[in-house]
């Protein structure tokens, strides 16, 4: 891959990065503020289901960011772009919708209709730009 175009995705995966971290914070402090507010036993019941909700969040958010650290690290150590099944090179245009991306379009295809026969269950659907896949 061309150096402009690593330079372009390490851009990229660093904002997002940065980003998911800011939310991440604020989802602490959320989760924190809604422990320690009244003791109404009816704002409890909702408190806890935001806190429950937070911390699907959070898991999903932390989950991103692991995928999105391997990126960058890719980008680091000149494997990224490269399909990690069969070493062919991932389209740019793929990437630049699935930045994360580890599988090219080929591979994916074989991997979602593996899973499609196998029952596999897919993971909760992110926004199609950032979703982990
Ligand atoms: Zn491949």
């Amino acid at each position: 891959m061309r150096r402009k175009d690593l330079t372009f995705f390490r851009k990229l995966l660093t904002r997002r990065l940065e980003e998911l971290l800011m939310e991440a914070e604020k989802t602490k402090n959320t989760v924190k503020a809604a422990e320690e507010s009244s003791s109404d036993p009816m704002d409890q019941a909702s408190n806890q289901l935001e806190r429950d909700f937070l911390l699907r969040l959070r898991d999903r958010e932390s989950k991103l960011m692991v995928k999105i650290k391997e990126a960058l690290e890719r980008i680091e150590d000149g494997t990224f772009g490269e399909c990690e099944e069969c070493g062919e090179e991932i389209s740019l245009k793929r990437l630049r919708a699935r930045p994360m991306a580890t599988l090219c379009i080929h591979c994916k295809h074989e991997q979602e209709a593996l899973e499609k026969k196998n029952g596999v269950e897919k993971p909760t659907k992110l926004s199609p730009l950032w979703s982990p896949a």
